[in-house]
């Protein structure tokens, strides 16, 4: 492991952060570009850290100049950039195509489409003759997407009826639009894939909950699920990732439809908050399965199982800028209860700012121990 390439690392969110904890594990030294409180600096030092925006074409040159791998904790970067710097010799992984790719919701989904990998039907949306002809092709309700910078469901708009047209188009602006068909999904679901050299690997099928598009909750294993539904989903979400070039993990969410068929929502080219319950649950983190894949160091198929059930509660901000320290001060009280900050300071509502993991032998325990903080957090959104 010394003649291992220098890795920078384009964000320093929390999904960085998680990264390099667990780089600093391996000794693995990372150069991360962003801005110089930023989460992932907070708990990590390297003299050639980079100190500017993951989106500013100067910055990545920088990073890449002292660098021979590149990857991303975010999808939303200049992949322009990135194409350049990969032609100089740099590494990117995942590959610039496939950030690109998938940094465009809707291009994401023709990319599925075109290597047969079910997903919901999608129609460009410049203006509003556009909306009103996908409205007649797709029926109502349907879900009015922003093609790019989207995420925790900023950029998405939900049309239930003729009236919703207008409001829709002028709450997501100017920016590229497409239209989605709404999914009548029973469940949300997620799986985790590990894409290293040799081949696409799969952690568990979990259960993801969403509440005003944030996820809430991640439950792992799927509760209420036949062992085939989990099985095709994982099939399904490896399937979709092998569609896209390059290596480290990538997070799949999926719907599980009324007829037990599982489709692909959306996949991001990265570590994911659905994938935060294997720090506490299985045998290595995304974290590091991400590290090693990138690094072509050993990723044992057995590591990415479930050695424990697990709960995890996002702790989002809640009404006033230090609520969610509450949530964080009741998850010191469990037993099980393993609490993560994030370092962000204060908090707008909705902010992704740490997260709680229960660990138990059964996963109804972990329900019932979670019970009380859920509650809470509950409490402190209203
Ligand atoms: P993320 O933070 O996961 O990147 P996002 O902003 O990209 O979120 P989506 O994943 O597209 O948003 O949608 C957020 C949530 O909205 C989904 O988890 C799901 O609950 C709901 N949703 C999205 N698309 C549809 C659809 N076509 N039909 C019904 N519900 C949908
Ligand atoms: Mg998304
Ligand atoms: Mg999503």
């Amino acid at each position: 492991m010394d003649d291992l390439p220098r890795v920078g690392l384009l964000g320093g969110g929390q999904l960085g952060r998680m990264l390099v904890e667990e780089a600093n594990h391996l000794n693995i030294p990372i150069q991360v570009l962003d801005t110089p409180n930023a989460p992932a600096k907070q708990v990590h030092y390297h003299p050639k850290d980079v100190n500017g925006s993951f989106a500013t074409a100067e910055a990545v040159r920088q990073l890449a100049d002292e660098c021979d791998l590149l990857t991303v904790e975010i999808e939303h970067v200049d992949t322009d950039i990135l194409e350049e710097v990969s032609h100089g010799g740099v590494k990117i992984e995942p590959s610039w195509r496939t950030i690109r790719i998938i940094q465009d919701k809707f291009e994401q989904k023709q990319h599925l489409k075109r290597n047969h990998v079910l997903t919901a039907e999608a129609v460009v949306v410049n203006n509003m003759h556009d909306l009103e002809s996908a409205a007649k092709a797709l029926g109502y309700p349907l879900m009015l997407k922003a093609r790019r910078q989207a995420y925790d469901g900023r950029g998405n708009h939900v049309v239930r009826s003729e009236s919703d047209l207008q409001d829709a188009m002028t709450s997501l602006g100017t920016r590229g639009l497409y239209a989605e068909r709404w999914m009548n999904f029973k469940k949300e679901l997620a799986v985790m894939v590990v894409k290293t050299k040799d081949g696409a690997l799969t952690y568990p099928t979990v259960e993801t909950v969403q509440e005003n598009s944030i996820c809430k909750l991640v439950y792992a294993p799927a509760r209420g699920i036949s062992r085939e539904v989990a099985q095709a989903a994982r099939d399904l979400a490896k399937r979709a990732v092998q569609a896209f070039p390059g290596k480290g993990v990538f997070g799949v969410e999926m719907f599980l439809l009324d007829d037990d068929t599982v489709q692909v929502l959306e996949i991001a080219p990265r570590v994911h908050n659905s994938g935060h319950y294997t720090i506490e649950a299985c045998g290595i983190s995304q974290f590091a399965a991400h590290l090693r894949a990138i690094l072509d160091l050993p990723v044992p198929e057995e590591s990415l199982e479930l050695e424990q059930p697990a709960v995890m509660l996002n702790i989002l901000g809640g009404a006033t800028p230090w609520s969610h320290q509450t949530l964080a001060e009741r998850a010191l009280e469990l037993p099980k209860a393993r609490c993560h900050l994030y370092g962000k300071g204060e908090a707008r509502p909705g902010r992704k700012m740490g997260h709680i993991t229960v660990t138990a032998p059964s996963l109804l325990e972990a329900e019932r121990a979670i019970c009380p903080l859920i509650e809470t957090c509950d409490t402190l959104q209203r």
